[in-house]
């Protein structure tokens, strides 16, 4: 049997018949940028997420970068950010002029908060959090830290749409929540999308502003901005999308819990969910020490796999310029060489999961 690391089309068929819908009405209304559908989306996922102000952007790097720039975060400043991220992270810290600081992963993937304090210096100005692989942070401590050295605190949401901290939604806990609607992502768009959320009225203003050119009122600019903008398509196929997301959050954990429950390998770890953390399940992410053997094991078996994320940010190419040594962040580093991403996506049948379970529990060393 073949099965993809992850499927899309499974996804869309679930709910076909409206998304096609949604599809003829938007390409019928005559208006195809910044419209009412992307009005009425930043209000329902405002009212999903319990927040008063949802701007939506062209993707989940432009809200990076443009929450930063809304919090005059730039040249001279430092950001902390966990070490074991999407390259994209690091690029809404670094477009803006500022410097990326990496801080180490806990065991559950998300920033350790023992190593925060520690590196903290007169130039940092911000923490940004994210909550991989959609599992939600230790908000609490990170908080608490941020309001005694007076940071701001930007969380990365684009993979944890719907995790919560004492039923909060990750995403309105710190000062700006920064969310991307990629397709693979917990609240997929059909191509590319992006929002932020704030309680902030002033930093909601500016950031809808920046994404439209710096442009308060037509053809009259306050500001050098972007084109930022969230279109009308993607925002009326996600309101579809989010109709549906406590039913899609129960079925990843369905298929979570099955995988957890039915795999048993001594070389292969299962990811943990941390006390008082909810997991979304971006992703379902497990630790080999052999990995590149599981994975040509279940590459003979026709299964697809991934790695997120091979190579940490700090020992990119394009973050050669912060000549941070091989070996600075060695749990970043190890956890590089030991993740692998099995099949997850939505549509998954029962036959699938077996067949990939049999094939992980078959997995022998040497
Ligand atoms: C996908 C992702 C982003 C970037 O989102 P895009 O919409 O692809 O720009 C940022 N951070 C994390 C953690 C992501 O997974």
């Amino acid at each position: 049997m073949k099965i993809p690391a992850s499927r899309l089309d499974r996804g869309f068929f679930q709910h076909q018949a409206e998304y096609e819908a949604k599809a003829l009405e938007v390409l019928r209304s005559g208006w195809y940028v910044l419209g009412q559908e992307v009005s009425a989306f930043e209000e329902e996922f405002g009212a999903y997420l319990g927040c008063d102000h949802v701007v939506g952007l062209n993707s989940g790097l432009d809200a990076l970068i443009l929450a930063f720039r809304a919090l005059g975060v730039g040249e001279g400043d430092e950001v902390l950010v966990q070490g074991n991220t999407y390259i994209a992270s690091v690029m809404g810290i670094s477009i803006n002029g500022a410097t990326p600081v990496f801080v180490e992963p806990n065991d559950y993937h998300n920033l350790d908060v023992s190593d925060l304090a520690g590196k903290i210096t007169e130039k940092t100005k911000a923490i940004l959090v994210v909550h991989l692989y959609g599992q939600s942070s230790e908000m609490g401590e990170i908080l608490a830290l941020a309001k005694k050295h007076e940071l701001y605190v930007v969380e990365d949401c684009a993979q944890s749409h719907g995790a919560t901290v004492d039923g909060q939604m990750t995403g309105t806990l710190g000062d700006i929540g920064c969310f991307s609607f990629f397709p693979t992502k917990t609240l997929g768009a059909f191509g590319d999308g992006g929002c932020v959320a704030t309680s902030s009225p002033e930093l909601a203003e500016r950031i809808r502003t920046l994404r439209n050119y710096g442009s308060s009122q037509r053809y009259y600019f306050d500001e050098v901005g972007m084109n930022s903008r969230l279109d009308e398509m993607q925002a009326g196929l996600l309101r579809v999308r989010l109709s549906y997301m406590d039913e899609m959050r129960v079925e990843r954990e369905k298929l979570a819990e099955f995988y957890s429950k039915h795999m048993q390998n001594p070389w292969v770890i299962l990811p943990q969910v941390a006390e008082g953390a909810t997991a979304v399940w971006h992703q379902y992410v497990v630790l080999c020490e052999e990995r590149e053997a599981l994975m040509a094991h279940l590459a003979t078996k026709e299964i697809g796999t991934l790695i997120h994320y091979p190579q940490p940010p700090h020992l990119s190419q394009a973050y050669a310029y912060l000549q941070i040594p091989k070996g600075s962040l060695p749990k970043t580093e190890a956890l590089a060489d030991k993740v692998l991403s099995l099949p997850f996506y939505l549509g998954m049948t029962e036959e699938e999961q077996i067949y990939v379970v049999d094939a992980v529990n078959g997995f022998r060393l040497g």
